[in-house]
């Protein structure tokens, strides 16, 4: 029997799978990238777990090394 899983922050056990999107930092920029998450629906905190971690990391290692398509969605401003 699967045990059920409980949020670590609110202790809710709503938690689900939710399409998100995951900011990725390359040097100045961000990169968002659309993943699926065990996501609590109480308090948004959201879950990784090892497939979901590993595919993040093999994206960043991508990105570093130029090897994604990007398109430019908006900018990044800071407060003059
Ligand atoms: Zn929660």
């Amino acid at each position: 029997m699967a045990k059920v899983m409980k949020c670590t922050v609110c202790n809710s056990t709503e938690i689900s799978k939710s399409q998100v999107k995951e900011k990725i930092p390359v040097g100045q920029d961000l990169v968002l990238v659309p993943i699926e998450v065990l996501m609590c629906q109480s308090c948004g905190e959201r879950f990784y777990d090892r497939p979901t971690m590993r595919h993040l990391e093999q994206i960043e290692d991508d990105l570093a090394a130029h090897k994604r398509p990007l398109k430019e969605v908006g900018k990044i401003l800071e407060l003059a």
